[in-house]
């Protein structure tokens, strides 16, 4: 059969129903009786395209289940294109359930999931990385997350890669017309050719700049705090989260293993992690608690180093920093530092010139953890130390998976080949093989070449009913 239902989350008041396929209408109208009954056979249901009705559900029986608002949407102005009927249900699971079973019972087949969407792309409502972005806009962990897959919607990359392949089109076409009719044709501009290959390559390496942010929004940022016993960093912590999770006390060596807490930077999902404070300590129990600490500060994407504006710079603060600097140097990493100087309530003045090793830091801040000033200066300097502008009013834009990363980088191969392949002067042949390579590549991100396979990893990943 080819109708397909799909329900409503819960809980919520009013949660829905959906059927798709030729069949959708007849089978609302075996279940949904309008309140008012307009035009059509007695027990016939005659729907006008986008106009709400009110009405009741009844089961097989007849018995009456739920009142509901149909929403007829008629192909091709629906989502999947194809007819569909939304039954607003009161929310319950219970209402949603009995609906759904009337439904079935009436002729209609649970959908799998993200069928809706499957069909949507198969009928040409949208391309295929328009579809990824709907299942990513709907899991959507973060602000930032939503916007970006919001934007892959609304289609500019689509159309991106959409003139890209078109482009691959024509010169193949141009070329191969050569291959047949070359005594006929004017000779090949190389070097326009050469010119459009740049142009097309670097459009490419645009789209792929965007693939570390998206794994930024899928995974998030974590930041560890580290610092010697005492200077602030549990503070920090329950300051920036704007929570108590971190105990604070006047006691050194408090907080003996990693606490967690979750924060949004411009929408940016970040985990703070602070840390046992990093000292020399025979306590065994805060041994390990600065084992940890190292191990967290060296997987993370930020350092946070904090000293006390109070007691300067000190000893411990010196020998901490060369011990991290090689750990740092022996894991090759290459996570970058902000010094926070905290407690600038203490001293105003305090002055940051006497440990301003530019080379270890990049960037400082001060702040005071009690008032939490200083803290959006910090979250900029976060966003600067990881190359990400802080959002502008006109919003985030799209970002690519790893699927599309991995057929923009084929493509990006592809096109490199047909330089060195026109620069050698190889025969024609070689370049067309490049440029169908990179066509077939970019035809599999928009979906005009794909595999049943791809496909139905792609949709497995979504929801029931999207
Ligand atoms: P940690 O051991 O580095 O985690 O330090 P804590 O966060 O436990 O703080 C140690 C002490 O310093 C506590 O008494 C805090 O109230 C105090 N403290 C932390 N930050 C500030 C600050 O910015 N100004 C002042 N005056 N006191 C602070």
């Amino acid at each position: 059969m080819k109708e397909t239902i799909g329900s409503g989350r819960r809980p919520a008041a009013v949660g829905i129903v959906r059927l798709s396929g030729s069949s959708a209408v007849e089978v609302a109208g075996r279940v949904f009786r309008p309140a008012r009954r307009s035009g059509g056979k007695e027990g016939t249901w005659t729907p006008r395209s986008h106009f709400v009705e009110y009405g009741v559900v009844s089961d097989q029986d007849g018995s009456l289940i739920d009142e509901v608002l149909a929403i007829p949407m008629l192909a091709p102005r629906s989502y999947t294109r194809e007819d569909v009927v939304e039954l607003q249900c009161h929310g319950s699971d219970v209402c949603l359930r009995r609906v759904l079973r009337a439904c079935l019972e009436a002729g209609a087949r649970l959908a799998e999931p993200g069928e809706f969407t499957l069909r949507a792309f198969l009928n040409g409502r949208l391309d295929l990385s328009q579809a990824e972005n709907v299942g990513r806009l709907v899991s959507a962990k973060s602000v930032a997350a939503a916007d970006s897959a919001l934007a892959g919607i609304q289609g500019g990359f689509s159309s991106l890669v959409k003139s890209l392949r078109m482009q691959c089109i024509e010169l193949l076409a141009e070329i191969e017309a050569r291959l047949d009719f070359d005594d006929e044709l004017p000779p090949l501009d190389t070097s326009m050719l050469i010119d459009k290959i740049n142009d097309m390559w670097h459009n490419v390496q645009e789209a792929l700049d965007t693939a570390n942010y998206d794994k930024l929004l899928q995974s998030g940022l974590q930041i560890a705090i580290i610092g010697r016993p005492n200077v602030g960093k549990s503070s920090l912590l329950n300051a920036w989260s704007k929570s108590d999770r971190a105990i604070v006390t006047e006691i050194a060596g408090t907080t003996r293993d990693v606490v967690e807490a979750n924060v949004t930077i411009d929408g940016i999902p970040v985990t703070l992690l602070d840390t046992a404070g990093i000292r020399e300590t025979d306590d065994i129990v805060e041994k390990i608690g600065v084992q940890r600490s190292e191990a967290a500060a060296l997987g993370a994407d930020v350092i946070i180093m904090t000293m006390s504006a109070s007691d300067g710079w000190t000893e411990d603060d010196e020998s901490l920093l060369e011990h991290i600097k090689m750990n740092k140097k022996s894991a090759n990493s290459s996570t970058p530092m902000i010094l926070v100087i905290n407690k600038i309530d203490c001293a105003p003045s305090a002055s940051v010139e006497f440990c301003m090793d530019n080379s270890t830091f990049r960037a400082h801040v001060k702040t005071c953890a009690v008032t939490g000033k200083g803290i959006r200066e910090l979250e900029k300097a976060v966003l600067e130390v990881r190359g990400l502008e802080p959002v502008s009013a006109g919003g985030r834009r799209w970002t690519i998976n790893q699927r599309q990363c991995e057929q923009l980088l084929r493509t990006q191969e592809a096109l490199s080949r047909l330089k060195s392949s026109i620069n050698e002067d190889l025969p024609l042949d070689f370049w067309t093989v490049d440029l169908r390579e990179a066509a077939l590549a970019l035809g599999e991100i928009s979906g005009v070449d794909i595999s049943e396979e791809v496909l139905s990893s792609i949709f497995g990943k979504f929801c029931i009913g999207k």
